[in-house]
């Protein structure tokens, strides 16, 4: 009996994920399973797609991201799967939608606002981790996993304050990191950096993650970076090492203070201690919201409750000398969206030119700023060597996480569109930095591995059929500081779930049946 296939990708050279040489090879599949990879000449299929001259891999695992509100809201996020991507891990940093209760959900729609991408006026009903995820099932054109967002758990059980949790409080944590592991997370995501997650301690840290050592959940962190690489590297170890969990930092690099011999040293000693990775975007200047800057005492009756509290005189002291403490180069940071429309025509300024057309000073402009778009603007750190980059990813421990923030109307940072098309055109094509195969197993194969993704991330025999086509010669990232909304060329077609969602370069976006991306849970 003939195999009947609905799917072959036919001719092109496979790389499966796995960092194995490629070879020259077709790909069949039923359904939403590759079924065969080997010479299929002679088998029929309902549609096949000629990858001669192409490679043909595993379709992309981004790691880490902000796309949590933008896949709830659109059907197909083509930023991201003209890189290639098929597969999302959302939920970064520890700050998120879900879970929420019915206090702490107005303030993280309005906290996130220039982050994520939501409005009060995107709330469907959603309070736990899986509500949330089971919206983005058969509704997107890629994958969606998920971590819990620390942050959201810590304030539904202490609120926004700095006070210590006590023993109810930890049993709680516990057990909402519990609950978020059966619904499906890879693990805990922390950013300790930012609201409520700053306050957290060690030992609370330690104790959560112990919730999900049996099920192997990852600790996912951005580190407490404000307080110095190493030492904050040390704090991540040392809790997977007392909770038994792997670890894993977020947007790893290097820092004025400390270069990547230093980091390198230091991760090549944890890694005897615990299982560790780490994931990296292609560029060194960073990105993030200039509410970044306020002193965490604005914050903690509530993001809602934060403008009363900034309009305080004495908070306005205590934020100019933050301002003048942070050593800031407002040359080098641009506005990169603003809320508003009275403040858009600033979008793409840098603050030292936002702040000398303001006739105010430093200090109050920027707070002004902040007020008058309630706290939501987001901002692009344009500085630093991106070469910098280059041993940061190359080391074994790393994988690939965009960090993209996007929005319409924007100068966001280019890693949104241009991530992939960076990493397999400039700097693995003509800087040969590492292998193909190497990139791809960091893009694909590594990532499902660590995050307990199951049968994702490769080309094998019974594997799901998420896959990607792109012409190696090809792969560019057209996306800048100045005009970043500019997708990546290269990639051809790409397949998720068995179902094509790029044809010849082209988003799909009217699906026959429902849109093939699924929620996909850990293990
Ligand atoms: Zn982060």
């Amino acid at each position: 009996m003939t195999t009947l296939f609905d799917l072959i990708l036919e001719h092109g050279d496979v790389i499966d994920g796995t960092n194995r040489p490629r070879c020259r090879a077709d790909v069949g599949i039923q359904g939403d399973r590759i079924v065969a990879i080997g010479d299929l000449g002679s088998a029929e299929s309902r549609l096949s797609i000629d990858a001669s001259g192409q490679v043909v891999a595993p379709g992309f695992i981004d790691v880490h991201n902000h796309s949590d509100g933008w896949l709830l809201k659109m059907r197909h996020f083509a930023a991201k799967t003209l890189q290639g991507f098929t597969t999302e891990i959302l939920m970064a940093d520890g700050i998120s939608y879900a879970p929420v209760n019915q206090f702490t959900k107005p303030q993280w729609l309005y906290y996130l606002r220039s982050l994520d991408g939501l409005t009060m006026q995107d709330d469907r009903g959603w309070q736990s981790l899986g509500d949330y995820m089971q919206q983005l099932d058969a509704t997107t054109a890629q994958n969606s996993a998920t971590h819990i967002p620390y942050a959201n758990v810590r304030s539904m059980v202490s609120g926004f304050g700095r006070r210590r949790l006590d023993d109810f409080q930890i049993r709680q944590v516990q057990y909402e990191i519990r609950k978020g592991m059966d619904e499906g997370a890879v693990g805990l995501s922390t950013g300790l950096d930012y609201i409520v997650e700053c306050f957290s301690t060690t030992d609370e840290l330690v104790a959560a993650c112990q919730a999900m050592s049996d099920r192997r959940g990852v600790y996912v962190s951005h580190v407490r970076y404000k307080k110095g690489l190493i030492p904050a590297l040390t704090e991540a170890v040392e809790i997977g090492r007392r909770a038994d969990v792997p670890v894993h930092i977020s947007h790893l690099k290097s820092q004025p203070d400390c270069d990547c011999d230093e980091i390198f040293a230091f991760l090549d000693r944890a890694r005897q201690d615990v299982e560790l990775s780490y994931d990296v975007y292609p560029y060194q200047p960073g990105s993030t919201m200039l509410n970044y800057l306020l002193p965490n005492e604005v914050w903690e009756e509530g993001p809602l409750a934060a403008i009363a509290i900034l309009n305080q005189s004495e908070m306005r002291e205590r934020f100019r000398q933050g301002i003048a403490a942070y050593k800031l180069d407002l040359d080098h940071i641009r506005l990169a969206w603003v809320q508003g429309k009275a403040n858009a025509p600033h979008i793409g300024k840098t603050l030292a030119q936002f702040v000398e057309e303001s006739g105010q000073s430093k200090a109050d402009a920027l707070l002004n700023l902040l007020i008058e778009e309630s706290l939501a603007v987001l901002c692009v750190m344009d500085e630093g060597d991106d070469r910098l980059v280059h041993p940061m990813l190359n080391h074994d421990l790393a994988m690939i996480g965009t960090d993209g923030i996007y929005y319409p109307d924007s100068v966001v940072h280019p890693r949104v569109f241009g991530s992939v098309g960076r990493i397999l055109g400039p700097f693995v094509r003509d800087l040969k930095l590492f292998s193909l195969e190497t990139a791809v197993h960091k893009l694909s194969g590594f990532a499902a591995e660590r995050f307990q993704l199951r049968d994702r991330g490769v080309l094998a025999k019974g594997a799901f059929a998420d896959a990607v086509v792109f012409d190696p010669a090809q792969m560019q990232d057209r996306s800048t500081f100045a005009d970043p909304h500019q997708t990546t060329v290269g990639i051809n077609h790409v397949v998720v779930n068995g179902v094509p969602i790029v044809r010849d370069g082209t988003p799909i976006d009217d699906f026959e049946t429902e849109p093939p991306g699924r929620f996909v849970r850990a293990g």
